[in-house]
């Protein structure tokens, strides 16, 4: 299949489709790349904190409480008419503000439901945060008409399909390729800008999905894959992929290239600036992905590419995942009896419950899992075959960095540095481009600042924007 280099799938965060001038923001940006002769397709998130709002209206629906329910859909009302009205046009505006009514009043009746029965779903909750990139991308589209960007509203559930793990559903890639082909590529080739909410889905029978938090990216990458595009480029609010997560530490650096591979591993140990499943879509097909700043639209941002660039730092970045749990899980001469490795395993494999890290000793496995309402059932199960202690509030901070591996004494650095912290389990070699410990939560900021102070304070110019320190735009 051959690429197609003009088209550049543009996929803006929350943040740069808050409000109306967020939005016009972001119609600016694409016109500059229609400008330059490229073809863009969009994908958005939800406005701003929207989709917590929803899980927070799904939750009170489900607890029998319709009115909180009804009351944080009247707010979301509100903001989204009050938006449309600021950024469309009076002739086209009663049109809008129709769609968008029609949407929430099917939210509303969606609620009423939920309370009616007092059960939420797995499937339901999809069905209720799905309105957010709805009603978000059909505003974009909108915008995009006002602007002359020839916009045009798709529904992602017509094109991303995926298995029915709602929540966290798989997608489909051969399926959402045949689509974007059969729906998206005509309306490019016809010169529309296509709009799309990205993180929502449909199974095989037409019912909504959602890829997980934070999957918006995750559908620009899948957009990127299947359409063969040249370039997916993910628009956030800070300047690309930093040193470690800026409002942490304000010193944080630019990144200016990153490989693959190191995005994929500071993604999934934490780093919110990218879903963690974004990157592979893109590799497989070799797409250049950039993260950029839709607040600071001329800045260079952060460009992944396949092989990293040769750095005379060990680590690229720092990141820190929290919400974490430690199992203990002792059996007394029995942990290298064999199948009991399988055991313990199987049980988490039950409970679809990922695993970050494991050490053993020879009467004991210690591993950790995010925190989650099956931990007790997890656990019930696990004591039937041994001992089980566990403990939350636990964080992992993971230094990444391709050249860890042309550095000699290391770890000795990494632990001197946060000396002063207690230091659980640590890792290093599951991969060899990551070195990773456990620490209590609370522990996390100071740890992450210790670390970066000993790290980066005479960073490579030529893979750090160092001249950028003192202007840049933390977005907090
Ligand atoms: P969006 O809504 O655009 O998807 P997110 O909030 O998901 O944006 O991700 C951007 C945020 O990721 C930043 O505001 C920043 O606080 C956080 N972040 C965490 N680690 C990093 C990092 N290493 N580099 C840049 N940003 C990071
Ligand atoms: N709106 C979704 C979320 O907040 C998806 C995304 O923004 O990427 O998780
Ligand atoms: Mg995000």
């Amino acid at each position: 299949m051959s690429a197609r280099p003009n088209i550049v799938v543009m996929k803006f965060g929350g943040t740069s489709v808050e409000d109306a001038v967020a939005m016009h923001r972001t119609a600016a940006i694409v016109a500059g790349r229609r400008e330059r002769g490229l073809q863009p397709v969009v994908v958005v998130s939800a406005m701003a904190r929207v989709t917590d709002q929803l899980i927070a209206a799904a939750a009170a629906a489900g607890r029998d409480d319709r009115e909180e329910a009804l009351r944080i859909s009247a707010k979301l009302r509100g903001r989204h008419l009050e938006t449309a009205a600021d950024l469309v046009h009076a002739v086209r505006l009663v049109d809008v503000l129709s769609l968008l009514h029609h949407d929430f009043d099917a939210l509303d009746d969606l609620l009423r439901g939920i309370a009616a029965v007092g059960e939420l779903t797995d499937r339901t909750n999809d069905l209720v945060v799905s309105f957010g990139e709805r009603m978000s991308s059909r505003m974009v589209a909108e915008a995009f008409i006002e602007k002359g960007l020839n916009g045009i509203y798709v529904d992602a559930r017509t094109c991303i399909i995926t298995d029915s793990h709602y929540g966290k559903a798989a997608p489909l890639e051969a399926a959402i390729e045949q689509r974007l082909l059969a729906n998206v590529l005509p309306l490019i080739e016809a010169g529309h800008t296509p709009v799309m909410g990205g993180f929502i889905g449909s199974n095989d029978k037409g019912i909504t999905t959602t890829l997980g938090r934070g999957g918006s990216d995750y559908t620009a990458a899948l957009v990127g894959g299947g359409l063969h595009a040249g370039a997916i480029e993910i628009w956030t609010d800070v300047n690309g992929i930093m040193t470690t997560d800026p409002r942490i530490c304000p010193d944080a650096l630019r990144v200016k290239a990153i490989s693959f591979e190191e995005a994929a591993e500071l993604a999934y140990f934490g780093a919110k600036v990218l879903h963690p499943a974004t990157i592979l879509p893109a590799v497989q097909k070799s797409i250049p992905v950039w993260v950029l700043n839709s607040r600071n639209a001329s800045n260079e941002g952060t460009k992944i590419t396949a092989i990293a660039p040769p750095c005379s730092s060990p680590f690229k970045s720092i990141a820190a995942k929290k919400k974490l749990t430690i199992i203990d899980i002792v059996a007394s001469r029995m942990l290298m009896a064999h199948g009991f490795l399988k055991a313990v395993f199987d049980v988490f494999d039950k409970y679809h419950c990922a695993i970050d890290m494991v050490s053993t000793s020879e009467v004991s496995i210690s591993v950790t899992v995010d925190s989650n309402e099956q931990l007790p059932a997890i656990c019930d199960e696990l004591s039937k075959i041994a001992d089980v202690k566990y403990e939350g509030r636990k964080a992992l901070v993971c230094l990444v960095g391709e050249d860890i591996r042309g550095h000699n004494g290391i770890a000795g650095r990494v632990f001197s540095a946060i000396s002063h912290v207690n230091v659980r389990m640590i890792s290093q070699g599951a991969s060899e481009i990551n070195m990773s410990f456990m620490i209590d939560e609370e522990d996390v900021e100071e740890a992450i600042r210790s670390l970066h102070k000993a790290f980066f304070t005479d960073p490579d110019k030529t893979v750090f924007d160092v001249e950028a320190l003192e202007t840049q735009t933390v977005n907090a």
